[in-house]
């Protein structure tokens, strides 16, 4: 059921179905990120686990809880101060939609435990019982009149967010595809 919902989703974004043949696993400490870059169009989906970004995975229950959410909305939704593309390629952003099951409204899927790969099932975390995992989902878009000077993407995700380990980054270019791994030590990709 997700992988068909994933499938819609990048049916209707135009995206290379190849990039996103499977929802994404859902790894704490793990955050995905996939790249296309066709013709002009620069696109990055960005999958975080909630709680390396809130600290939570339930819907906020009280205003310190919500405000957190909209700080975190706040900040992903930020192109500028994330991500930071080569200046000569002359990438504009388009406005990010940030879709989480933390929000009131704009649900990105509906949370389902019976679906969600619980890749740390065994892993040491307090998660109560029949406790269900939340996302914060991002897709950033910019239109460049150089895409081919877009030789590389710093993500500045590490200073913001930082029980994140690693961003692992999947990508589909005209050069070809890569797969690379992002650290705190690491920040930056390097286009095929
Ligand atoms: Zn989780």
């Amino acid at each position: 059921m997700k992988t068909a919902i994933a499938c819609v989703v990048t049916a209707a974004l135009g995206l290379t179905p190849t990039v996103l043949l499977a929802a994404p696993p859902h790894v704490h400490g793990v955050g995905i990120l996939q790249l296309v870059l066709d013709e002009n169009s620069l696109s990055m989906e960005l999958h975080l686990p909630a709680i390396d970004v809130v600290g939570f995975e339930h819907a906020p229950s009280d205003p310190q809880q919500r405000e957190a959410v909209q700080k975190a909305v706040a900040m992903l939704k930020d192109a500028s101060q994330l991500l930071v593309l080569p200046r000569d390629a002359q990438c504009t952003a388009a406005p990010a939609v940030v879709s989480s099951e933390l929000l009131p409204t704009g649900y990105s899927r509906p949370a389902d435990t019976t679906e969600t790969e619980h890749a740390d099932r065994d892993a040491d975390h307090d998660h109560e019982a029949g406790h269900e995992h939340a996302d914060f989902d991002v897709s950033y878009r910019f239109d460049c009149r150089r895409p081919d000077l877009v030789e590389d993407v710093t993500i500045l995700l590490f200073k913001q967010l930082p029980k994140l380990e690693r961003l692992d980054v999947d990508m589909a270019t005209p050069g070809g595809q890569d797969r690379q791994r992002l650290t705190p030590e690491q920040d930056s990709i390097d286009l095929p």
